[in-house]
């Protein structure tokens, strides 16, 4: 396999863009490769290298790239306009297909990305209660907005920023950090905070340290707490929503928050985000209410056409036909893993899974942290250059998609085995 146009497209990006790259988690060494197309469950490099993709853009394409139901909706959109800055009955209908979906968000606001999404669900829990403190789980990653980007997972772990430069203090001082699948924790930070905590934000299955599920009640237990102390629990679900089941983690584990976060899928491959609530909590938004919240590209029409058209599609899938080959990688993974007597835990949930090269359970972010992530990449190099390209870390998540088929599973284990036997013995 060679990558020479990536080796140069490499040369003249790094020049223009920091490290090569718009988004840190796309960069590794020696270079990223430089994708020209997609299609279900593969993706084509400049050098027409092809590979059975499992990191599907970080999670939106849950219906494989360049999928047709959705390229005719923006098709079609794009012939009658991109962008009005006035409302769009398509805003109606998207919202419809989200709330029919999600009992706990009766009323939304799309916005362009999963960062704002959160940044104003953040807000708005402020808003709401008059509290300014907000607790947040070590590793959770809720987009690179100041708030939250304290021991954030995701590409601050993977190049070890995990507290960012420039976020002034000041900033993060009403972020408390604690452990998650830890509820004495909760408590404790409820206890010496009383009565200033706005809200709990977290992810219900951590997805950005590698899929990290939460033990069992641990999500019920959150409820209650946050009910006891008057304050309010957000799920951010930008990857679990859709993905788990159609109404997303909540409906999974049965568990309501006040604040949703989305994005990632419901947008159909284009930028998304969403934060809703009840009607009751949305009314704080302006221009109903006094926290403010605007953005030129929220509600676009090729968005909302690409998740109207998606949302459609998840309508028709079998779930259980997806998560059973999640469940078939998973158990592929941990054989290949075994048979090697290679160290590690396959963990995830649904179309969700990342073997961890560690060889105990990970429930939270120190237990990520012992993981072996220099081991992690050459497992990486190895598989990328047997055509199989997962995300770039230890700390992802990586994902099947209806795209994908047994015998893609069946080919990637089999270079798992070649490359686990070759660089991790
Ligand atoms: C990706 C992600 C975000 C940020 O979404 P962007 O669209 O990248 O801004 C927020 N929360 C979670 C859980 C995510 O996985």
């Amino acid at each position: 396999m060679t990558s020479e146009r990536s080796k140069s497209l490499y040369e003249k990006s790094s020049a223009l863009l920091p490290g090569g790259v718009s988004s840190p988690v796309r960069a590794f060494k020696p270079y990223p490769r430089f994708i020209k197309s997609g299609k279900g469950s593969r993706i084509i490099d400049v050098d027409d290298n092809e590979y059975i993709d499992y990191c599907m853009a970080f999670g939106p394409l849950i219906l494989g790239h360049s999928n047709d139901v959705i390229s005719s909706a923006v098709a079609e959109q794009l012939s009658k306009g991109t962008l009005f800055g006035a409302p769009s009955e398509l805003e109606i209908e998207f919202a419809e297909s989200v709330c029919r979906h999600f009992p706990s968000i009766e009323m939304l606001r799309p916005v362009s990305t999963g960062t704002e999404a959160t940044m104003h669900a953040i807000r708005l829990a402020r808003g709401y209660t008059g509290k300014k403190k907000i607790i947040k789980m070590e590793g959770g990653f809720h987009g690179a907005h100041d708030s939250v980007l304290v021991k954030a997972g995701s590409g601050a772990l993977t190049h070890s920023v995990p507290n960012s430069a420039g976020i002034p203090e000041e900033s993060t001082r009403n972020t408390i950090l604690v452990p998650f699948n830890d509820l004495n924790a909760i408590e404790e930070a409820f206890k010496s905070n009383r009565g200033e905590i706005a809200a709990v934000i977290t992810e219900p299955v951590m997805g950005n340290t590698g899929p990290i599920l939460p033990k069992k009640d641990y999500l019920k237990g959150l409820r209650e707490v946050t009910i006891t102390n008057d304050s309010l629990l957000i799920f951010d679900e930008v990857i679990t929503g859709f993905r788990l089941s159609l109404g997303g983690a909540q409906e999974y584990y049965n568990v309501k928050p006040d604040i949703t976060t989305l994005g990632k899928i419901i947008g159909g491959g284009l930028p998304i985000g969403v934060f809703g609530a009840s009607s009751e909590i949305m009314s704080s938004i302006s221009p109903v209410g006094p926290v403010y919240q605007a953005g030129t590209f929220a509600g676009n029409p090729l968005s909302m056409s690409a998740g109207i058209a998606a949302i459609k599609c998840l309508e028709k899938i079998n779930y259980s036909d997806l998560n059973s080959l999640g469940e078939l990688m998973r158990t592929s993974l941990d054989k290949v893993a075994s048979e090697l007597n290679i160290p590690h835990v396959v963990q995830g949930i649904g179309s969700m899974f990342q073997i961890f090269l560690t060889s105990k359970p990970v429930e939270n972010y120190a237990d990520a942290l012992t993981c072996d992530s220099a081991g992690f990449m050459k497992l990486f190099q190895g598989l990328l250059d047997e055509g199989i390209y997962v995300p770039p870390s230890q700390y992802e998540t990586s994902f099947v998609s209806t795209a994908h088929t047994s015998s893609d599973i069946s080919r990637t284990a089999d270079a798992f085995f070649k490359v686990m036997s070759e660089v991790l013995r």
